[in-house]
């Protein structure tokens, strides 16, 4: 059964998480906004301190986490992290070592023993940091299907040639760390994204090198990077999952990746959720200094226009927040959530979009001003409608399922 209370063991962790957003994040979140591409390396070192003494990171193997906990809360305590962190400095929440996109894809889709070799990692004595490469320069939202990566089996090795685009904490995976990055290329060129499989490609591999870190209008502290390989050659088990998938002409790689969002995506929705909470709390902060209250409880028509926008707002954050908290627990239940991945994605995207930009329409001048994190938080707030596919991208998905379409019917 779903249950509205937070689970109490989630309850103990959201007190460090709001202690630590309030304390080390907020406090450098202008900075790490303005020197871009400087690393919190504060931040990372205590994170991976305390992750490794409370016994995993954000991403754990399989026999850590039966280990950990009975019935699985992993996901919603993950759910809960990236609403909490993002509220103190979404950039810097993305620059958490051990157990980002990549660690996702290694999680989705590979065997309990590849989960085991790439994700121990994470315990190591210095922060890693991992990454996942599909996009490409000709493609973003038709991936998997445009993949035109190549992965070539030669003996016991791949060889992997191309250039990946718009990769998030690349550098951080490949340079500042001894991470991996998890790349989506294609075993057969003419079976489209049947053809499609995850390799990971560790650092220091020769043939893997970051070619461009680009500029951003926002999460300006996480790295988004271009990566090109060149006669890359990785050992034949780094491709993920059973290498038999090799032989077979299947979905297996698209639904790979699907499976990986179906993951992420709500995620991303937390994060942008964790942004317009701390939005939301700033506007009713500024109002209250002018002498503007919320006065809850009063029916509507004898609300001021604010208060209606004010309670309009905290609405769409709640029911959004209860409809991601139903994606992650539906994946710590092991059952399908593609949906509510999807539809919390888009609500959240849009949500967090509504919210900081009115904000900053609302406060005038205070609200523009870098005096405060408003303007930031703005321009923070887009990236959740873009990455792991957009939001026309992820309605047209909700919309298949719904009305029972394939790709081809409905694009
Ligand atoms: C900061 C940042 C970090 C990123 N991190 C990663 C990462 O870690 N890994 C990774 O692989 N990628 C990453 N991306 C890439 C991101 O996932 C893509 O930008 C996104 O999927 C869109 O692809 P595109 O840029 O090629 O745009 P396009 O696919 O060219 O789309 C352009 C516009 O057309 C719309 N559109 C496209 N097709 C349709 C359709 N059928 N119907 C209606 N509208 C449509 C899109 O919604 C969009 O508005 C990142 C991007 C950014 C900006």
């Amino acid at each position: 059964m779903i249950s509205f209370k937070m689970p109490e063991k989630i309850e103990q962790s959201v007190v460090i998480m709001e202690t630590i957003a309030e304390n080390m994040m907020r406090p450098v979140s202008r900075h790490f906004d303005e020197y871009e591409h400087e690393i919190p390396w504060d931040y990372i070192e205590f994170m991976h301190t305390s992750q490794k003494a409370m016994g995993g990171g954000g991403t754990l193997t399989d026999s850590e986490k039966k280990k950990k906990e009975g019935p699985s809360i992993s996901f919603q305590r993950l759910a809960f992290t990236s609403e909490i962190l993002s509220w103190g400095d979404v950039g810097m929440w993305l620059c958490t070592p051990g157990g980002g996109l990549g660690g996702a894809a290694v999680n989705a889709t590979g065997t309990p023993e590849q989960k085991e070799r790439f994700l121990s990692n994470y315990r190591g004595e210095k922060p890693v940091f991992d990454a996942m490469a599909l996009t490409e320069p000709h493609a973003g939202s038709a991936m998997p299907a445009e993949v035109r990566t190549s992965a070539v089996r030669d003996g016991e090795e791949w060889i992997l040639n191309g250039e990946k685009i718009f990769v998030t904490a690349g550098n951080k995976a490949l340079v500042d760390s001894d991470g991996f990055v998890v790349i989506w290329a294609t075993i057969d060129p003419e079976a489209g994204r049947a053809g499609v499989r995850p390799f990971v490609v560790e650092a220091g591999t020769p043939g893997c090198s970051v070619t461009k870190m680009e500029h951003k209008l926002g999460i300006r502290s996480s790295d988004t990077v271009s990566i090109l390989l060149q006669d890359c050659r990785i050992p034949f088990d780094n491709i993920l999952g059973s290498p038999e998938v090799v032989k077979e002409k299947t979905r297996k790689g698209f639904k790979g990746a699907m499976a990986t969002f179906d993951a992420t995506r709500p995620l991303v929705a937390a994060s942008a959720l964790g942004i317009a909470r701390a939005t939301l709390e700033l506007l009713k902060e500024l109002l209250q200094e002018q002498g503007v209250e919320i006065r809850y409880g009063l029916p509507r028509s004898q609300m001021t226009n604010i208060e209606r926008e004010i309670v309009d707002m905290e609405t769409m954050l709640h029911s959004t927040w209860l409809l991601t908290i139903k994606a992650m627990w539906l994946a710590d239940e092991r059952k399908s959530n593609t949906i509510e991945a999807s539809m919390c994605k888009v609500k959240a995207g849009d949500v967090v979009v509504k919210i900081t930009q009115r904000a900053v329409e609302l406060m005038g001048p205070i609200g523009y001003s870098r005096e405060h994190l408003l303007e930031k938080w703005f321009r923070d707030a887009k990236i959740n409608d873009l990455y792991e596919g957009t939001g026309q991208i992820n309605r047209l998905i909700i919309a298949r399922r719904i009305l029972g379409y394939t790709r081809h019917e409905l694009s």
